[in-house]
């Protein structure tokens, strides 16, 4: 037997459920929100995540899915939405021709080469937004605000919001001398990855997994103590904003997140219920104003956040939150016999047409299977289709709870299910 590929997953029945109304929850808040729908390739030329995501990640160095196609093009399937929509920003020239800011959100698969656990998948999907063209901390305010109303939204309450600064680039090298400086001595005792860090950037020495319990990781130089004026103005209004709007957050100066492009604002949202295992981060981002440049475009400010929608779901099954999925279905149809299918199959697509769920038997049951059947999908009515509705276009309709039997003509049975479905 074939089966899935290490570090995917199948979704079907109730999880699905569940899954498509968080969908189209984030699908509502988004359009609270104004921000445009974007959908970019799932593919794209492997050079714009090295330069995007950057060459020293762990996502680019080690877990990307790259790959020829049959014209010796070099592809990459996309490990995060912003590379992505950072191209789309200034491949469509959107700095000259949208609103500004664009405030954008993707929704779709992601693809890393990780070593697979629970909360961590080879395939995972994301929603994530991006605003290009404001730096004022109005927007780092308004990104993290996102997560935390849809969070709020759904009935989610063991959150926790993290937040750190490491400032525009002047203190950002500042910092960086300073832990250049700081680290010298402990070198040796890093992790062979923390050691080519130090070299390469040493702000992901922070944020290694190996070595994060270690004393000298510990006491290390903080970003907010090297912050310039700017940046220190900054951050102190992303916090007014934030309190403006009753978001608890707490300060962690070990923050620096894995890539290599943030500025000023970063931040990450756990699930802070007990237990709930290690992979917890159910979503981060912050501020990236050099990336647009680096990718060829032109000087633009950028804010955004990725969300991860394993972890979302299973934090909500987690907590037991509940939704309001709908649970049955609203006629069940029954051709008598197979020269009743025609008009059944027509009255089902006038139902469905008409914003009722509708069943048919597919499987010639008799008529007390069939009733099972309708219990089974708990369907407020049966229509029940013989020779003799099919001749008359008066139906036989049971309510399937109060057992009441009706004749209702054809012609009358969208208006009569308006007025008896009821909730
Ligand atoms: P990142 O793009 O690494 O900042 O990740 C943003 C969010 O995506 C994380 O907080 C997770 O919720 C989720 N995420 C990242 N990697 C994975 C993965 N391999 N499997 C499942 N979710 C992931």
């Amino acid at each position: 037997m074939i089966q899935k590929a290490k570090g995917t997953y199948d979704i079907y029945g109730d999880y699905g459920k569940r899954l498509l109304y968080v969908e189209e929850l984030i699908e509502g808040l988004m359009e609270k929100y104004n921000y445009e729908y974007f959908r970019t390739p799932i593919f794209e030329s492997s050079s714009l995540f090295h330069r995007g995501v950057g060459d020293t990640t762990d996502i680019v160095t080690k877990e990307t899915y790259d790959f020829k196609d049959r014209g010796d093009r070099d592809l990459t399937l996309r490990p995060e939405g912003t590379a992505g929509i950072v191209r789309s920003y200034i491949e469509n020239k959107m700095y000259g021709n949208h609103n500004i800011p664009v405030k954008a959100w993707y929704y779709g698969p992601m693809f890393r080469y990780e070593r697979p656990q629970s909360g961590r998948y080879r395939e995972f999907y994301q929603f994530g937004v991006e605003a290009f063209g404001s730096s004022d901390a109005l927007m780092d305010a308004e990104i993290i605000s996102i997560p935390v109303n849809l969070y709020k939204l759904l009935g989610l309450k063991g959150i926790k919001v993290n937040i750190n600064t490491l400032g525009d680039n002047e203190s950002r090298n500042n910092y960086r001398n300073a832990l250049i400086e700081y680290f010298k001595p402990y070198i040796n005792d890093l992790c062979e990855d923390c050691q080519e860090r130090y070299n390469k950037n040493p702000l992901r020495i922070l944020d290694c997994k190996v070595d994060h319990n270690l004393d000298v990781m510990k006491n290390a130089p903080r970003t907010i103590d090297y912050l310039n004026e700017t940046s220190k103005e900054h951050f102190e209004n992303v916090k007014k904003y934030l309190d403006s709007m009753n978001i608890d957050y707490e300060i962690n100066t070990n923050l620096v997140r894995g890539l290599d492009y943030y500025t000023h604002t970063v931040f990450e949202v756990e699930a802070s219920v007990e237990g709930f295992g290690s992979q917890n981060v159910l979503c981060g981002g912050g501020r990236y104003d050099n990336l647009v440049e680096t990718l060829d475009g032109p000087k633009t400010s950028g804010v955004g956040f990725a969300m991860g929608m394993e972890r979302l779901m299973t934090a909500l099954e987690y907590e037991n939150v509940e939704m309001p999925l709908i649970d049955g279905i609203d006629c069940y149809v029954i051709p008598m016999s197979e020269n009743e299918k025609d008009y059944a199959m027509h009255i089902c697509g006038d139902l469905r047409l008409n914003g009722f769920i509708t069943e048919i038997d597919y499987n010639n049951r008799n008529l007390k299977n069939n009733f099972k059947n309708a219990d089974k999908f708990n369907s407020k009515f049966i229509i029940i289709i013989g020779e003799q509705e099919k001749d008359s276009g008066i139906l036989t309709i049971k309510n399937n709870g109060a057992k009441e039997e009706y004749k209702i003509s054809h012609d009358e049975l969208i208006d009569f299910l308006d007025e008896n479905m009821g909730e």
